[in-house]
């Protein structure tokens, strides 16, 4: 008889992940090499979460989130991963925009953005430099209760060609609107727009590839196709429920297994991890209640469009923000029907390591759950149709001849998102302002549950996942090693 996909499992770990996007992968790493002994399971078949890439025939590797992050990727990759990871992180330097309000082209850069703020615009220049000092001043303990919209108005009153520029990177990035805190608009501003956009050269397979082999290094342990269906409790010192393993399912062959830890770390989605994986039994009402009340963030819908091989596109930017809308409206962006979508064109560069050059464009676009989630079959299917048939024609606008020289189309909408992550209405950027709190005080609640993964807004993108996935796993660390966890 063959061995069952979840006999090789320990039946007990120091700490279990659950889910392996960057900050469950990161999370599991610090906690390894701290000396832990971590089991990380992920019920998909590849580990990323939503950092992640996928073959088509005729050679088509599509790059589902890597379109851009800020610099201090580099630093976070050399420190919590290793020197090799950091060194393939490369600056983009051409991101272009088309609209009916500006046509314009820019490193993405404080300096540039100064420059066209004042030149192009014809912004006051002490206006400008008072917006920047502003953004670098916000501190998330201010209790700042302004929204984007109140912080734009005040520096760049009636200017909405102004808050567009300021404002549709960030909504395609982490799902901002205008009535989200201006806090939170602050310190993602800060750390996208002060030093241009970065991506990762060799592609997200490779990245991926090269943290798997770190985790390898590390002693952490992978369970892939094994879906984590809850969180176990005992009854901890003080009486209170206190996370102690989880049960797992092999996707592959059904089995089951209840799996005991000292604490668990879970990527999953905040509001997934404590009202479902841990279940409202197990936390206090009133906590459980503030769980209810976060709101998730927006989700997306993507075209891949594969270029067939032997064809090239010409030079046409790394990054292209297109919309016929005017103005910018936060609502126009996750409309159903908006005309607004950016292009991520991946030149043979993205992966130097293929033996011939290739190119690929991805549309991203802002959707809302809602619109997708109960469409029947044929309406989902015609949609889905609709959103390729648009994303090829918008690119022929920018790069005439472009159709003729693809090859392959397919799109993802917000139920993609929701099927390979499990999140909360397919949220692609987590979830909105309140979440971060809800995320930092599950310990306090749930003694030995601990949440890292997008919240905030802050916490979200490459770097808010990655950067959150370390905080957590000192957090987790400190508390195995305090009696609280009884482990010591
Ligand atoms: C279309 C799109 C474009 C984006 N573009 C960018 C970009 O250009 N730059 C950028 O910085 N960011 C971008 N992002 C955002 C970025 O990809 C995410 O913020 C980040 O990758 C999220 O990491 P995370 O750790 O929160 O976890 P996620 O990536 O959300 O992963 C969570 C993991 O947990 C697993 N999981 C959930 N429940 C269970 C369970 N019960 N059992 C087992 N496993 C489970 C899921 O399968 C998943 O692997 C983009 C996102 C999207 C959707």
């Amino acid at each position: 008889m063959p061995a069952a996909h979840l006999d090789s499992l320990q039946s007990h770990y120091d700490v279990v992940v659950i889910g392996s996007g960057l900050a469950g992968m990161t999370g599991a790493n610090r906690l390894a090499r701290l000396g832990h002994r971590v089991l990380l399971l992920e019920h998909h078949s590849q580990l990323g979460g939503l950092a992640t890439s996928f073959r088509r025939p005729g050679g088509h590797i599509f790059d589902v989130s890597l379109h851009g992050f800020p610099q201090g990727m580099v630093k976070s990759c050399r420190k919590y991963w290793s020197p090799a990871v950091a060194a393939s992180i490369r600056q983009i330097h051409d991101i272009r925009f088309d609209n009916p309000d500006f046509k314009l082209q820019t490193t993405f850069d404080r300096a540039d953005f100064t420059r066209l703020l004042t030149e192009h615009f014809r912004a006051p220049a002490e206006h400008v430099a008072a917006f920047f000092a502003h953004l670098r001043d916000m501190n998330y303990y201010d209790r700042d209760t302004r929204t984007i919209r109140d912080l734009f108005d005040e520096f760049f009153p009636a200017r909405p060609d102004i808050h567009r520029l300021l404002l549709e990177p960030i909504a395609y990035a982490n799902g901002s609107t205008l009535d989200d805190p201006a806090i939170a608009y602050g310190i993602v501003f800060s750390n996208f727009m002060n030093a241009g956009v970065f991506t990762f050269q060799g592609g997200t397979d490779v990245f991926i590839g090269r943290l798997t082999d770190e985790l390898r290094a590390s002693g952490v342990e992978i369970g892939r196709r094994c879906l984590v269906e809850k969180i176990l409790f005992e009854s901890g010192p003080d009486g209170r429920p206190q996370a102690r393993g989880v049960r797992v399912k092999s996707l592959r062959d059904g089995g089951e297994r209840d799996i005991a830890c000292g604490a668990v770390f879970s990527n999953a989605g905040v509001k997934n991890t404590v009202l479902r994986l841990a279940g409202e039994a197990n936390v206090p009402a009133a906590f459980a209640a503030d769980a209810h009340a976060v709101r998730v963030n927006n989700s997306s819908a993507q075209v891949y469009i594969g270029v067939r091989a032997g064809e090239s596109l010409p030079r046409s930017g790394d990054l292209l923000f297109t919309s016929e809308a005017s103005p910018f409206s936060s609502d126009e962006l996750v409309d159903f029907h908006t005309t607004s979508r950016t292009f991520s064109i991946y030149y043979p560069e993205t992966r130097p390591q293929l033996a011939a050059p290739r190119y690929a464009v991805v549309a991203s676009l802002n959707q809302r759950w809602e619109d997708w989630a109960a469409l029947d079959d044929a309406d989902y299917a015609r949609h889905k149709a609709r959103l390729v048939e648009e994303a090829l024609s918008g690119l022929e606008k920018h790069i005439p001849g472009s159709r003729a020289k693809t090859d392959w189309a397919e799109a993802a909408t917000p139920r993609t998102v929701g099927r390979y992550t499990r999140h909360w209405e397919g949220t692609s950027f987590g979830t909105k302002f309140e979440g971060l709190r809800v995320s930092l005080e599950l310990p306090e609640h749930v003694p030995g549950l601990f949440h890292a993964g997008s919240v905030g807004i802050i916490m979200s993108g490459w770097l808010g996942a990655l950067n959150y996935g370390v905080i957590v796993a000192a957090k987790t660390d400190a508390y195995l090693r305090s009696s609280a966890s009884g482990a010591v």
